[in-house]
């Protein structure tokens, strides 16, 4: 594994684990329920706190913003039939709710890292997962974070490949779908 990632892996992993709660069967973060054992499973949120329907409307804005920004890390998504996938106003509701999130630099830790102000233990959770988008790119991981090309997933990985040229979050899947599209334009076109 290249020495950059290091320390960060868990980081990188629980961005990636966020962005890929809304799958394509489904959404893991449709009711405050899911999104309280997310955040528990995660060590995110206090036992005995639990989220709310805000709460659960916040997180998700914040997952479809990251997905947008990962999105950007990648290629331009490929002409599809599919829905994009991407929430047009995600960037502008990120950008809301970062408001809404204050992040202080806590200098006593070493190396200094920013920690969550809000008290409120979701916004609180919520301000971490943010602060790991800050941790990533300072350690250079950032741009090798990125959202599958292919419109209808959209699926977060890590691209872990040489020449960070990876596009799809598996080429097995997205990369056929893409391919077998492809050769059926080419029939029709003949
Ligand atoms: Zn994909």
């Amino acid at each position: 594994m290249p020495s950059e990632i290091g320390t960060t892996t868990a980081v990188l992993q629980r961005i990636v684990d966020f962005v890929n709660t809304r799958r394509a069967d489904g959404d893991g973060l449709a009711t405050p329920e899911q999104l309280t054992i997310w955040l528990h499973t995660h060590d995110l949120l206090p036992v005995c706190a639990q989220a709310d329907a805000d709460g659960r409307e916040r997180a998700v804005w914040l997952r479809e913003g990251l997905r947008a920004l990962l999105a950007e890390n990648n290629a331009e998504p490929v002409t599809s039939p599919h829905p994009d996938g991407l929430d047009a106003t995600a960037r502008t509701q990120l950008g809301t709710l970062s408001a809404a999130l204050p992040l202080r630099l806590d200098v006593t830790s070493v190396p200094p890292r920013l920690v969550p102000q809000s008290r409120e233990p979701v916004d609180h959770a919520l301000a971490i997962l943010l602060a790991d988008v800050a941790t990533s790119v300072a350690a250079g991981t950032w741009p090798r974070l990125k959202a599958c090309r292919e419109p209808s997933c959209r699926w977060a990985f890590y691209d872990h490949s040489r020449n960070h040229g990876r596009t799809w979050c598996s080429m097995n899947v997205c990369g056929n779908r893409v391919k077998v599209r492809a050769a059926q334009r080419r029939r029709t076109t003949r």
